[in-house]
């Protein structure tokens, strides 16, 4: 019988196909894991709206259990919604070092200004302008840096 927090472990290992730095854990998409007699139940929460790496990392959450030797159920749900405060300060930081701009908290800004404000990830400053709503993925918006006269991307904030 194996434990929710061995399993939690396990799944630090599934990466987020778009950024390999980040985890599924350290993104936030997985909301809980239960395990209950010999069955292993793994929920998790869709990002964006159309992001098409859903079921690629549902796929994966089950890929790696069974090589541990556990057929999960996997349930996509939205009773808990995700937002990008859900986003660990370890996943920002893995971020930040990715060259992506981590998400500003979207407790502190309302939604026009939070897509004005953007930190450059490679000097820290806010030196910078919005130049597309969307960048190579709907989970990204693209910034120009006017310090470093470098374009860089942001994690939308949500
Ligand atoms: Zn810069």
């Amino acid at each position: 019988m194996v434990s929710k927090e061995q399993i939690l472990i396990w799944l630090e290992d599934v990466k987020d196909p778009e950024i390999p730095v980040l985890s599924l854990i350290d993104l936030g998409v997985i909301t809980e894991v239960v395990v209950d007699a010999d069955q292993v139940t793994v929920e998790m929460t869709p990002t964006f709206v159309g992001c098409p790496a859903m079921d690629y990392m549902k796929l994966e959450v089950e890929t790696l259990l069974k090589t541990k030797g556990i057929t999960p159920h996997v349930n996509i749900s939205f009773k808990k919604p995700w937002s990008s405060d859900l986003i660990s300060e370890k996943g920002k930081a893995a971020l930040k070092k990715y060259g992506l701009a981590p998400p500003p908290s979207n407790k502190v800004f309302t939604d026009l200004e939070i897509l004005e404000t953007a930190i450059c990830p490679s000097c820290d400053g806010d030196n910078t302008e919005m130049k597309s709503p969307f960048g190579p993925t709907l989970c990204r918006a693209l910034y120009y840096c006017h310090d470093c006269k470098e374009a860089f991307e942001q994690f939308k904030p949500l």
